[in-house]
């Protein structure tokens, strides 16, 4: 059974979603915050995650960005008619498609479809991830070292989620520069042997010998993989 989380402030609009696909066999998780829905997200493992961009706490654009910090789950977003510069940022932050409110049912149930078709090929990761005594909670963004929390710096934090979203694979260090500094910052390797530097000095026993951080001579680096 296909498991749907809804996150939705308007009762009314939630109530009708949650009922259109619990008649149509899907198992159906509400929420009516972004603080919520985040961990509902991260919780129940969704096979798809709705929601309206207008939320209190956390709004629906910040909530795509962080649930797409570790997850790959279709997202399609609910929006009013007047947002239409907002559609356009949910879908570059990482959203997969949209339905103007009001919507009806046969289209929701169409777009949820397709969704789902498109996930099918889609590898899904969780996301906590573990090798020996190092922790990563993407959803959360914690680490975890031997059972003390690391503080980071944001920058060595999107460095080490990057390669923890990747784990066990290569990445070259365009790629690193490109998904952490930005697509103008690709050639600046140093940032990268820098930034490496204090993430070993953090992470590991030996700095030198690392046990996590691996390099990849000329190539890039990789986390290792347990
Ligand atoms: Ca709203």
């Amino acid at each position: 059974m296909n498991k749907i989380v809804v996150v939705e402030d308007d009762r009314q609009i939630r109530r009708f979603v949650k009922t259109v696909l619990e008649a149509e066999g899907y198992l159906v998780f509400e929420s009516d915050n972004g603080k919520s829905g985040l961990h509902e997200a991260a919780s129940r493992k969704p096979d798809l995650l709705i929601l309206d961009l207008g939320l209190p706490g956390m709004d629906g654009m910040e909530l795509i960005a962080r649930v797409r910090e570790w997850s790959e789950v279709p997202i399609i977003v609910l929006s009013a008619r007047n947002e239409e510069s907002g559609k356009i940022d949910a879908l570059d932050a990482g959203a997969d498609d949209y339905l103007t409110k009001p919507f009806g049912t046969g289209e929701l149930l169409a777009r949820i479809r397709a969704a789902l078709r498109r996930r099918s090929s889609v590898a899904t990761t969780g996301s906590l991830f573990k090798v020996g005594g190092l922790s990563i909670d993407l959803a959360q963004r914690r680490v975890i070292l031997d059972g003390r929390e690391i503080h980071l710096t944001p920058i060595e934090y999107s460095l080490l989620a990057m390669l923890a979203r990747n784990a066990g694979k290569v990445l070259t260090h365009r790629h690193l520069l490109k998904e952490v500094w930005g697509p103008s910052h690709v050639e600046h390797a140093h940032y990268l042997r820098i930034y490496m530097g204090q993430l070993r000095h953090k992470l590991e026993l030996v700095p030198a010998k690392p046990r996590y951080l691996l390099t990849e001579t000329g190539v890039g680096y990789r986390l290792a993989a347990e």
